[in-house]
């Protein structure tokens, strides 16, 4: 074999394996066509925990023991018996409503149902998936392998894994789309949009609550406006009230790529623990580089391949040449 052609082919096998791209093979992965969400705003929240109770009868989903008692809506942290839950955050005296010093607020927590989710990314078996119309993130137990990824996939620490159960199972919110409940596919909106008193937790297209959330966050303080509540697509009641001093930044819209549930709020939200995000999701960089792994690993065979071919061609080309001068 000729070294120009062994040159060549390797040369060839490594460019139909190796783009240029190939170490950060993918952009963040889109909004879904119809992407819907919600919109969590916490100057509204007056933490009656409607919401949490409304979920747990939704999702059938049992109380929690608090003391000596069970409770529907006193859960402090997300828990496999728990997909929402309403968190306090209180400073110096907790004396004002949405003021950072001195003041307190409400903050919910719950599956944000990810645009480029990383619990979807991470689950080796397909048991995570992202709904390709709706957005809305769900869990297929019956996939499952109890691998457990998915918890470290998620940077909001949403899965939950039922470690007291023989047959563990992961627990989240699933935007009450899933088999057995289904609201939203069947024209509802979420149990936990539907129960809120004050519009705080709004359910609509993904869409339209950013629109809202940006003409909340255009308007002055002290303005009066007036705030839908339940489906943003067919509000059952307005209230007004004014414009408190929004923090000018919707959580959700950019962050790892943004999520169909967003919150706005006038506390910053690393006050409210929210984690520190970049906008490029790292379901995007773990699969570019998964990918490339792959491929480079491809690599030796493949050339290995275009190897065999000019060598097979060599030998049947001196075979030739033989025949020929016999
Ligand atoms: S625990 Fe289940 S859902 Fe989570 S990553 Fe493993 S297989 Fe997927
Ligand atoms: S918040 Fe976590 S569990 Fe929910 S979609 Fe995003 S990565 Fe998945
Ligand atoms: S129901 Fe609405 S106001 Fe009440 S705690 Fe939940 S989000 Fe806040």
């Amino acid at each position: 074999m000729k070294r120009r052609d062994f040159i060549k082919a390797t040369a060839a096998s490594a460019a139909v394996v190796c783009g240029p791209e190939t170490a950060l093979a993918r952009p963040n992965l889109e909004p879904a066509e119809n992407a819907v969400g919600m919109l969590f705003d916490s100057t509204l929240c007056v933490g009656c925990k409607a919401c949490v109770s409304k979920c747990k009868e939704v999702n059938s989903m049992p109380p929690v023991i608090e003391g000596d008692k069970l409770s529907w809506d006193s859960a402090r942290d997300l828990s496999p018996k728990t997909l929402n839950v309403i968190k306090v955050y209180k400073d110096g005296t907790a004396e004002s409503k949405d003021q950072e010093v001195d003041g307190f607020c409400f903050e919910k927590r719950s599956c944000m149902h990810c645009v480029d989710p990383g619990c979807v990314s991470v689950c080796p078996v397909t048991a995570m998936r992202r709904d390709p119309l709706t957005g809305i993130v769900t869990y297929h137990a019956d996939a499952c392998i109890g691998c457990r990824n998915c918890m470290v996939g998620c940077p909001y620490n949403v899965p939950q894994f039922e470690y007291d159960e023989a047959f563990g199972q992961i627990q989240k919110c699933q935007m009450c789309n899933q088999a057995g409940v289904e609201r939203i596919n069947n024209g509802q909106m979420t149990g936990c949009a539907e129960a809120c008193p004050t519009g705080a937790t709004l359910f609509g297209t993904r869409k339209e609550l950013l629109k809202e959330a940006k003409q909340r966050m255009a308007m002055k303080e002290g303005e009066i406006y007036n705030y839908p509540r339940g489906d943003l697509s067919k509000p059952d009641h307005y209230h007004e009230k004014a414009i408190p001093a929004y923090q000018q930044h919707i959580w959700g819209e950019k962050e790892a790529g943004g999520t169909n549930v967003m919150h706005i709020s006038a506390i910053p939200f690393d006050k409210l623990g929210m984690p520190p995000l970049k906008e490029r999701s790292s379901a995007s960089i773990a699969e570019g580089v998964q990918h490339s792994i792959y491929n480079y690993l491809a690599l030796p065979a493949i050339a290995l391949a275009g190897l065999s071919f000019v060598i097979r061609k060599n030998i049947n080309e001196d075979t030739e040449d033989q025949g020929g001068n016999s």
